[in-house]
């Protein structure tokens, strides 16, 4: 970490350049072998016509494919649940979407149904374009444990192994695109940040829900825990 109090989530990555937009100099960065992108649910339930549509989640689509091509290392994530799922306000008798319950984990957000494993809705986006990607990981595949982190279950004690993949891969850098930026991206983040990784998320590349305050709150959180912010000119020409 650097010690640079006025600019604690700024990175000094190897092969900056600079260059000049509507009269503001922007860093760009050039991702290298130790950056990762990683493309957080970027599935079809979470878009415009799916159970769980994210507003506007469709526009990060074609940034993210951009996104994608600037990078060497490319990861997605994909929300994967069984049916009847702990986090389905259906699996609850008189629970509505967007309430909040108490589990044995924890409190859980309810959603409607999304995301079930092998429906239409939890593919990838169909014009999600990254034939690149390494690795998909799924999470949430367990019916009483949610997963929002890409990194570790919402009882915050089962690891999804990607933390391992990463360190044996020697990936450090962690910049994060997707949906939705208050839960599973802001989450995973987070997590990237308590595992040692470096973590940056592009912000215009992600949507959020902002469900009882949560996009401010998440935003509050990262910046505490050292996640960078950038947009994602940044990182492509
Ligand atoms: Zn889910």
């Amino acid at each position: 970490m650097r010690s640079d109090a006025r600019a604690p989530n700024a990175i000094e990555p190897p092969g900056v350049r600079q260059r000049h937009d509507a009269g503001y100099i922007i860093r760009l960065m050039r991702p290298g072998e130790r950056d990762v992108l990683l493309v957080v649910d970027v599935q079809a339930d979470f878009c415009a016509g799916g159970a769980l549509a994210v507003p506007r989640g469709d526009e990060v689509v074609p940034l993210v494919n951009r996104l994608a091509r600037a990078f060497v290392h490319v990861v997605l994530t994909q929300d994967w649940h069984t049916p009847g799922h702990v986090s389905f306000a259906s699996s609850h008798p008189g629970r509505k979407p967007f309430e909040t319950i108490e589990l044995a984990y924890g409190a859980q957000v309810l959603w409607p149904d999304h995301c079930v494993q092998g429906t239409p809705g939890a593919a990838l986006h169909p014009a999600l374009a990254i034939p690149r990607a390494e690795l998909i990981i799924r999470k949430g595949y367990r019916r009483e444990v949610d997963s929002y982190s890409a990194f570790c279950e919402a009882d915050r004690r089962t690891a999804t192994g990607l933390a391992g993949y990463l360190r044996e891969r020697g990936l450090a850098r962690v910049f994060l695109a997707g949906l939705a930026t208050d839960f599973c991206v802001a989450w995973s983040a987070l997590d990237a940040r308590a595992r040692g990784f470096e973590a940056t998320v592009v912000e215009d590349a992600c949507r959020g829900i902002d469900t009882g305050g949560s996009l401010a709150q998440a935003w509050a959180e990262m910046a505490a825990a050292g996640v960078g912010r950038i947009a994602a000119a940044a990182l492509v020409a």
